[in-house]
Formats: C-alpha cells, sequence, structure tokens
C-alpha cells in the first residue's frame, strides 16, 4: 500500500503551477478584498459558480462595504439576493455585518480564530477568508478538497467525521507555501471542482498530480472517499407548499426522467425556509398570501435520498400583477379533481389530507 509521501515539491509546486495556467476567472479571485470573498463564499454555499456570477457584481454594487451592507434596508437587501434563494443567508449576513461595524470597525478580523468568533462564519469559511484575503497561513477544507486528499492518499477514512477534516486541514497546512497560502486553498479547490471530479468520475489525465496518486495508481480513484454507510444516503430538506386558493390548490409535474418522473406535487422549495421567507417568495412569484400556517413534518425515505419535508398550508387571496407563477409548471386543480385524478407519490402522503 502507497505510504503518504507528499512534499512541496512533489505535490504543492506542480499544483500551484497547473493552477497559474488552468485557473477560471471569477470576478471576486481578480480583486480578493476580505468583504468580496466573505460574500462570494457565503453564495457559493448552497450555489453554483455559474449563478453566482452573475449575481455576485450586482449585490457588490448595490452594497461596497461592509457598512452599505449593515444599514441597508431588509427589502432592498432580499431584492439584490434575489435569485439565489436561501434569503436567511442574506439576513445572517447583514446580521454578522452589524457585529463587524460595531466592534470591529466595520473591518473582517485577518486571523482564523478570530473571524470563528462571527455568527455564520464556520472552519472553512474563516480559513478561505484568512487565506485568499489576508495571505494567512489558513485551511479552508470544504467536499472537494477533502475528495481530492483521500483519493491522493488512497485513504479510506470516512469524510463525514469531524477527525478526517481535521486531519486534513493539518495535512494541507503541512503542505502550504508560507507565500501563497490563498492559492493553495484555491489551487485544491479548483483541481476537485475541475479535475478531480466527484461521483467516481475523475480527468486523472488532465490531472498535475498524477503520478503522485495512491488511488489513479491503483486503479481505485473511483473508490474514494468513503462515506460511512448510514449516511450514504442523501439528506435533502424540503418545505412543502400546499397552496390553497378559493376552491383550488396548486400542483405540479415532476420532470418525465429521475425521481418520481412524470407524478405530480405540491410545489416546493429546497431547504426548509420560514414563514417569512415564503411570504417573501410567493410574493415574488405574484401570490399574495393570506395566511400561512406551518404543517406537519415528515419524512420519506428512498432508495438513494431522505427527504425531510416540513409543510406549511397558504392561504392564498390574489393573484398578483407580477404573475411570474405562470411560468412555472403550477396548475390550480379543483380539489376534488386533484383527489381524483393526479397521482400524487405517497412521499406525500403526510400532506394529502389537505386536498
Ligand atoms: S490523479 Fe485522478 S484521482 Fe488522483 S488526484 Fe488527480 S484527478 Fe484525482
Amino acid at each position: 500500500m502507497e505510504k503518504e509521501e507528499l512534499t512541496k515539491e512533489t505535490m504543492a509546486f506542480p499544483l500551484l503551477e497547473w493552477f497559474d495556467e488552468n485557473k477560471r476567472v471569477l470576478p471576486w479571485r481578480e480583486d480578493p478584498k476580505p468583504y468580496r470573498v466573505w460574500i462570494s463564499e457565503i453564495m457559493l454555499q448552497q450555489t453554483r459558480v455559474e449563478t453566482v456570477k452573475s449575481y455576485f457584481e450586482r449585490f457588490m454594487n448595490h452594497f461596497p462595504t461592509i457598512l452599505d451592507l449593515a444599514k441597508a434596508e431588509e427589502d432592498e437587501l432580499l431584492k439584490a439576493w434575489e435569485g439565489l434563494g436561501y434569503y436567511s443567508r442574506a439576513k445572517n449576513l447583514q446580521k454578522a455585518a452589524k457585529i463587524l461595524v460595531e466592534q470591529y470597525d466595520a473591518k473582517l478580523p485577518m486571523e482564523q480564530e478570530e473571524l470563528l468568533k462571527i455568527p455564520g462564519i464556520g472552519p472553512y469559511t474563516s480559513g478561505a477568508i484568512s487565506s485568499i484575503a489576508y495571505g494567512r497561513k489558513a485551511a479552508a477544507v470544504d467536499g472537494n478538497v477533502l475528495r481530492v486528499f483521500m483519493r491522493l492518499l488512497a485513504d479510506d477514512s470516512d469524510i463525514l467525521k469531524e477527525s478526517v477534516k481535521k486531519k486534513t486541514a493539518e495535512r494541507v497546512l503541512a503542505l502550504m507555501p508560507e507565500e501563497r497560502a490563498g492559492d493553495f486553498n484555491q489551487a485544491l479547490m479548483e483541481l476537485g471542482a475541475m479535475v478531480c471530479l466527484p461521483h467516481g468520475a475523475p480527468k486523472c489525465k488532465e490531472c498535475p498530480l498524477m503520478e503522485r496518486c495512491a488511488a489513479r495508481k491503483q486503479g481505485r480513484e473511483e473508490e474514494f472517499p468513503k462515506k460511512s454507510k448510514n449516511k450514504l444516503r442523501k439528506r435533502v430538506k424540503r418545505t412543502i407548499l400546499i397552496l390553497s386558493y378559493q376552491n383550488q390548490i396548486v400542483l405540479q409535474k415532476r420532470p418525465d426522467t429521475g425521481l418520481l418522473s412524470g407524478l405530480y406535487e405540491f410545489p416546493g422549495l429546497e431547504g426548509i425556509y420560514t414563514k417569512e421567507d415564503i411570504g417573501i417568495y410567493l410574493e415574488q412569484m405574484g401570490v399574495r398570501a393570506e395566511k400561512i400556517k406551518k404543517i406537519e413534518r415528515a419524512r420519506h425515505i428512498f432508495s438513494h435520498v431522505e427527504w425531510y419535508m416540513q409543510g406549511y398550508y397558504v392561504e392564498i387571496s390574489k393573484l398578483t400583477e407580477n404573475k411570474v407563477h405562470e411560468n412555472m409548471p403550477w396548475i390550480f386543480v379543483e380539489r376534488k379533481t386533484a383527489r381524483e385524478q393526479y397521482p400524487i407519490p405517497s412521499a406525500f402522503l403526510a400532506y394529502k389530507k389537505y386536498l
């Protein structure tokens, strides 16, 4: 079995060379000021790079500084966040910005330990800000970095364990060249995102570390990273909306391929939202909610995924001018017809009584 023998010479420098030649041009990368790195990392938490690209500059134009963010009106803030979803991220950013103004002279601290005291900034984000914006030696270990290391070392540790994340952070720090801390973290993430791809399809022939990769040498690259069995099933949180309008209920058809394809379901959102978030979302869809009531929570287990659902019963009082919902697959169906004629899978059993 291959022993761990990665060094700066054999791993860090070739990786940085590859990064210099191949890195994507990203707006926050071009001008990595602390505030810009922070905002981009929060946006990227639950949203794809391509989507974030189009919203990032717009947001920065609205709120060019931490002070601007701290004193923004909530409506303006949410409007600038529109399209990114998970509105609570925007609200939490503002909460943190207020603390930065009150306690840190409207600046993000340099050191990882200090950054960790700010709400919403965890080990990964603090490492990213400290290294990318301030050049401090700090590790930023996300799923990409874990995958790269587990494959490079053919390490079959369970990456869901905190101890494995910690060990990986130590490995990153041991290999990190002092003068290029931020670039090294970004190079690892970039390799994971562009070459050492997840779900068994790494592009090893394009990898600058191919000669050093234990998993590749053993022909086992698709076996890593390992995750503990009971967590193999993906857990997805969903908000389920039972939208009632006059004597009708809103349903939508699921896509023609994939899970529960072609069946009908209640509209939903990925993630668990608050009543307030749902009100804002519906308003944007052109639907005015008269009453939003939290109802059952439910869980449904499929073979590869588990849904954790929070239901809301919404009485719609009005369809407004802003009829975005008309571009959605929403259909307004008379309750009796919905009960009798539309195939609604048992995953929604807990909510069928509202039909
Ligand atoms: S050689 Fe393949 S498996 Fe190994 S680090 Fe590179 S892309 Fe990942």
